[in-house]
């Protein structure tokens, strides 16, 4: 017998005896190279639900090309209602595999991690056999996952979510990324980045998650992913929004408690891990490494807004996929772990959380909507590297980095301070004309409170004039965002029709009424293009009108004359432009358009 034969038969009989064990995922059978497509992994879930009591499968919306959303429930009483959940004092984790299709680790080690958790969990669960049997079952399966675990917690899983995304399915979705085989593609059907919509909510498949979002508000969140750029010795990095953006009594606790205790257990089990860095120059690790606040538009940055801590894992593209799972799925269950203790600290910090928010002290102390790394504030770290040469390219003339396998430690310093560079006064409440339904829409699914004012009212705000827009040239996202804008700020009596609503910041989501409607919030609907209608002018008048109207304005006002004559002389291309001149003149008699760059949402200051 030749070679090929020879692997051929093995091959073959190491599948034929792990297809002999029913539980044996897809992953697991190919050996770690394969990941399975949406039909075999829905089968998989319903096994699931169907073999155990603690497992319930549902969906939470219906993609564009017309797929089910996939949740499973796990809890170790079987409930799956969130407010049932919430009675036994349990934490609800959600885990999120698969926004991004191609970067599937969290959907394999999910999977594993569900059945391993029931399969686990002595005298409940599963419906026609007993322990004996159960462990048969699990012959030849990891025995990972220690009993209790679900005490405290109870898990919400999706291991597919952007469904559309995933069946897009090849061998080439990911150049830089070693396996599985095949898989899907990293945006939806209509080519949009869900990690990049949590704020705008334009995608059908974010505004499901939304509201599954505010059914559960789940009191922790994984969200799990696969990184590019440089080369390094950790299968995985992560990221906690604990630089600003979340409230200071998570912050702390994410930062002394949680992120401590869960990298010293990978790191015990053989998996060492970093946070999340970009480095100082492209792909350089020696340059040094940045840790950045993340925004709002992504989902740890998002649930940041929340006031619920949120764990970015990124496994590294580089390391087998197998490899990347098995990483995964330490992380997972060690989180867990770390919840299951945490339990009761943690919903006692969520509480307090979700009150700060509401307290006067908040209101008064300026919201950061925008921060900048401080360059001044670095300290020292040991960076598992590897060694690396720069190359000249003779094809390109460029520069570009050849990753070794051999390890290397690099003392580098890491910048990891993030210093507000936009902040602001909250106001009691925002106040957004009726006509602004799509605005209105997006802030429900937020699940932000409001009233509507009964009656056509007059009511004393603060308005915002904008100035200076500049738009980026090309399109993201599926908008053209602004990339400058500026605004001064006045005081008036201002009509509102019945219908108008009234959103008081005085309530658990008020960082994200802040980014969303604040004009300079970090990812705001202003700056998305939701509001892009005030900036047009709508009205034009004719040369013949402006030229005797300008000068008979001139005649009539010799403070607007000095103005003008001021303003010939410091503008030599105003003062050759008659189009300019006119407009000028236009802008000042009151036919032009007084709403126009008007911010149609408003700030009411007093109570
Ligand atoms: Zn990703």
């Amino acid at each position: 017998m030749n070679r090929t034969v020879l692997i051929l038969i093995f091959t073959w009989y190491s599948f034929h005896l792990n297809a002999q064990n029913e539980w044996i995922t897809f992953y697991e059978q190919s050996g770690g190279t394969h990941t399975p497509r949406y039909h075999e992994t829905i089968d998989y879930c319903q096994k699931l639900a169907e073999a155990s009591n603690l497992v319930h499968l549902t969906s939470f919306g219906t993609s564009p090309q017309g797929r089910k959303l996939p949740l499973l429930i796990v809890d170790r009483d079987g409930l799956h209602d969130p407010e049932a959940i919430k009675s036994t004092g349990r934490l609800i984790l959600l885990i999120q595999a698969c926004i991004h299709p191609g970067e599937s680790e969290g959907k394999d080690a999910g999977m594993m991690l569900v059945r391993d958790l029931i399969m686990r969990d002595e005298g409940r669960g599963t419906k026609d056999e007993g322990r004996g049997t159960r462990d048969e079952k699990l012959s030849g399966i990891r025995h990972l996952v220690s009993d209790g675990l679900l005490d405290h917690v109870s898990i919400l899983f999706i291991p597919i979510f952007n469904v559309d995304g995933h069946e897009r399915f090849g061998p080439y979705n990911r150049i830089n990324q070693n396996g599985p085989e095949e898989m899907g593609w990293r945006v939806t059907s209509t080519n949009l980045n869900l990690n990049r919509d949590y704020l705008k909510a334009d995608a059908p498949e974010m505004k499901a998650w939304l509201k599954l979002y505010n059914r559960w508000l789940p009191d922790f969140f994984i969200d799990i992913h696969t990184s590019d750029g440089a080369d390094y010795q950790y299968v995985l990095t992560y990221m906690m929004e604990t630089l600003g953006q979340m409230d200071p009594g998570l912050t702390k606790w994410c930062d002394e408690v949680f992120l401590p205790e869960w990298t010293g257990k990978l790191n015990a089990t053989g998996y060492p891990v970093f946070p999340y860095v970009q480095f100082r120059s492209w792909h350089d690790p020696k340059s040094g490494l940045v840790r950045d606040v993340a925004p709002p538009m992504l989902s740890q940055g998002y649930v940041a807004l929340r006031n619920r801590p949120g764990l970015l894992i990124e496994t590294h593209m580089l390391k087998p996929y197998k490899q990347r799972v098995e990483a995964t799925y330490e992380c997972l269950v060690n989180a867990i772990e770390i919840l299951n203790q945490q339990a009761k600290k943690l919903q006692s910090l969520l509480i307090r959380a979700d009150d700060y928010v509401q307290s006067p002290e908040f209101r008064n102390t300026p919201f950061p909507l925008q921060f900048e790394t401080s360059w001044s504030d670095s300290s020292f770290v040991e960076f598992k590297g590897v060694e690396y040469e720069e190359i000249r390219s003779d094809l390109t003339g460029g520069v570009w980095f050849k990753y070794s396998s051999t390890p290397a430690t690099f003392h580098l310093p890491v910048f990891s301070r993030a210093i507000p560079s936009e902040t602001v006064k909250l106001p009691v409440s925002y106040i957004i004309p009726v006509e602004w339904s799509v605005v209105i829409e997006r802030l429900n699914l937020h699940g932000i409170l409001m009233n509507r004012l009964e009656k056509d009212t007059v009511i004393t705000v603060t308005s915002y004039k904008l100035k200076n827009p500049r738009w980026r040239s090309g399109p993201y996202e599926g908008r053209h965002r602004l990339s400058r804008i500026n605004y001064d700020t006045y005081e008036e009596n201002r009509f509102f029709p019945a219908g108008s609503v009234v959103i008081e910041t005085s309530q658990p989501a008020a960082r994200v009424i802040a980014q969303l409607l604040e004009p300079k919030g970090d990812g705001s609907l202003l700056y998305w293009g939701f509001f892009d209608p005030v900036f047009e002018q709508k009205e034009y008048a004719e040369y013949y009108v402006l030229e005797p109207l300008a000068k008979q304005m001139l005649e009539e006002d010799p403070e607007l004359k000095h103005e003008f004559e001021q303003k010939l002389a410091s503008d030599s291309t105003f003062a050759k432009s008659q189009r300019r001149i006119l407009y000028w003149f236009f802008e000042r008699t009151p036919y032009y358009d007084q709403k126009r760059f008007i911010y149609p949402v408003a700030r009411i200051e007093q109570d």
